[in-house]
């Protein structure tokens, strides 16, 4: 399908999100200069950061395409999916430093591992084999992520690995000390 048949489209009151989505890519697209980036980040560095919708990490880091890896779950948990990650990162793909982002007012402040769990269970019959992983204090998460990447042998480069919390409102992030 054309550019333009994509634009008449998006003028279709039943358009969904996606095929909205689409047509801004055609436009996106055309408007790259072209060329290739390197696979390996040449910031050589792993974000790991929640998937909240208001976090535009690119726009709030100054980063660019081929700056950095963005690792994103409900949270920004460490999970062993994300140590799966960093070990690729790392060990194959030339990253050395870890940034770690939570942030204010998180999806996962207000739920409970054990009502989620059991809301999963009671709805499909169940019970999930994954951590929630909801947390009540934010620094205090960071904290224990910070642990995690920091005690995990996948990950042979620990010596710089930052904790920060976003402010979803001023947008200014805040470093934890560990
Ligand atoms: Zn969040």
């Amino acid at each position: 399908m054309s550019g333009q048949a994509y634009l008449d489209l998006v003028r279709l009151p039943w358009m969904d999100a996606i095929d909205e989505l689409v047509a801004n890519n055609e436009a996106f697209a055309n408007a790259q200069p072209g060329g290739h980036l390197d696979v390996r980040p040449n910031r050589k560095l792993a974000i790991v950061t929640c998937m909240d919708s208001r976090i535009d990490v690119f726009a709030a880091l100054g980063l660019k395409g081929g700056e950095a890896h963005i690792l994103r779950n409900a949270g920004g948990v460490v999970t062993d999916d994300v140590i799966r990650s960093l070990a690729v990162s790392q060990r194959k793909l030339g990253t050395r430093e870890v940034m770690l982002i939570h942030h204010t007012d998180c999806g996962m402040q207000k739920l409970t591992d054990d009502g989620f769990r059991a809301e999963l269970q009671a709805a499909t019959g169940v019970a999930p084999a994954f951590a929630i992983e909801s947390f009540t204090d934010v620094e205090e998460d960071v904290r224990q992520s910070l642990r995690r990447v920091r005690r995990s042998e996948f990950v042979p480069y620990r010596e710089v690995v930052r904790g920060f919390v976003y402010d979803v409102d001023t947008h200014r992030l805040r470093e934890v000390v560990a």
